[in-house]
């Protein structure tokens, strides 16, 4: 016999089921049907597998991985095949430009030449005549714009970590400090007051004087100082075992400043490649001499310079070529001399300032003792004064190390310094 409705409702295991007007009173409140059911299965689905990943030992956060179950090995092989590393080429020549239909002539690595489209990923504002870019294999399209070619040598000239040298630790040389700022920073800090006048600013400054007297100390000073990027270059450096690699080397350094937005180039020790032209006799050209000749043509050439800044050091400005000395080019000669005795006694008071002295040294004194001698003379009578501290077997430098210091490093190496000689080029 089929059960009467009243029985249905009075039996409590198996509850009335719901009818249209239930179903709408529950989703008045937001709840489906079975939604608590299903929230109570998907909190233990959870809890189940917060279990299984406690007694496996592996933490999703752990691996960062999906659950092996919804792994797709099959695919992802597949998908590896399919992704082959990109060819570079160079496009050469754009048709029809600003067109839907625009096609790029591109030429893989001077071989071939292919007329392709772009990929899905590029768009065509991003790519112009003349740029690398990566292809695919396949249909050769464009996939990437590359950035241009420059060797990883001239890249790794870029001072990346600035040097912990300030103007403070510059002894001396104020006039000289105040030549460079000039010509270093007011360009980069107040363009306005060289446009109002109508000038340009100085390009370079040619540092020159006897090894040790500061020139690679200051240029440290200003890499320290500007936010520029700084790029240090060693003149032996673009010398170049086949012929024009020195030159391209150039070209791609300026490149590199050009794309910076205010650049410094330093080139220490220039005379390494700024000699004076001269014929060799055999009636080739030399291959140094090239190199400066592109210094001369990145220096003033024919593409702007852009807010770049050419610092160069040298102890010998007589073996310079005179075209690259000209005005335009270098248009600053900062001369270094020998520190006076004020400048001495700064000096001595900066290097010996970590060191552990004696209270009370006579620093102008020692300065006396030390006429005609450099920055570098007197950095190494302080290392030499700490030396015979060393020996004494005492914590702390008296006046008297200094003393002993003065006379062997001043006196007695004397014969070696070869500062009077290079004084005559000054
Ligand atoms: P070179 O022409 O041989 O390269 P340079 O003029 O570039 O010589 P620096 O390398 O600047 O010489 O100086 C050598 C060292 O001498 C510096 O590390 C510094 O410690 C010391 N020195 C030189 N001049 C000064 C100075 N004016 N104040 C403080 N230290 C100095």
């Amino acid at each position: 016999m089929a059960p009467e409705p009243e029985d249905e409702i009075k039996d409590e295991k198996n509850p009335r089921p719901l009818d249209e007007d239930d179903i709408a009173l529950l989703k008045t409140y937001g709840l489906g049907p079975y939604s608590t059911s299903i929230k109570k299965a998907e909190k233990e689905i959870k809890e189940m597998a917060k279990k299984i990943n406690d007694l496996c030992g592996i933490k999703e956060s752990d691996t960062g991985l999906a659950a092996p179950s919804q792994w797709d090995l099959v695919s992802d092989k597949q998908m590896m095949q399919e992704e082959q590393p990109l060819q570079v080429a160079r496009c050469t020549k754009i048709i029809n430009p600003n067109t839907e239909d625009a096609k790029y002539v591109i030429n893989v690595k001077q071989i071939a030449k292919f007329v392709v489209g772009l990929g899905d990923k590029v768009s065509p504002t991003d790519i112009e005549e003349g740029m690398r870019v990566g292809v695919d294999r396949n249909k050769y399209q464009i996939q990437i714009p590359l950035p241009p070619k420059i060797d990883p040598s001239v890249t790794m000239m870029t001072v990346e970590e600035k040097p912990d040298v300030t103007y403070n630790d510059v002894g001396g040389c104020k006039e000289q400090i105040e030549k460079m700022r000039e010509v270093v920073e007011l360009p980069m800090l107040h363009p306005e007051k060289f446009v109002k006048l109508g000038i340009d600013p100085p390009k370079g400054v040619l540092c020159y004087g006897p090894p040790g007297t500061g020139k690679t100390l200051l240029a440290r000073a200003v890499a320290n100082r500007t936010d520029a990027c700084f790029i240090r270059v060693i003149g032996s450096e673009l010398v170049q075992k086949y012929v024009g690699e020195g030159a391209r080397m150039v070209r791609e350094l300026f490149q590199m400043a050009r794309s910076k937005k205010a650049c410094i180039v330093f080139f220490d020790e220039v005379d390494a490649i700024g000699g004076a032209r001269f014929d060799d006799g055999v009636g080739g050209d030399n291959e140094v001499q090239r190199t400066m000749l592109e210094i001369v043509n990145q220096l003033d050439g024919f593409d702007a310079r852009g807010n770049i800044k050419v610092l160069m050091a040298t102890n010998r400005p007589d073996t310079l070529d005179p075209a690259l000395l000209r005005p335009g080019r270098l248009d600053r000669k900062v001369e270094f001399g020998l520190p006076d005795l004020e400048s001495r006694t700064q000096i001595f008071k900066i290097h010996t300032r970590t060191m552990n002295c004696e209270r009370d040294i006579r620093f102008e004194l020692l300065a006396r003792l030390c006429p005609n001698s450099t920055g570098a003379d007197i950095r190494s009578v302080c290392t030499e004064a700490g030396m015979f501290a060393i020996r004494a077997r005492r914590k702390t430098v008296t006046e008297k190390d200094f003393l002993d210091a003065v006379s062997k490093v001043i006196k007695g190496y004397q014969k070696f310094s070869a500062t009077p000689k290079y004084m005559v080029y000054n």
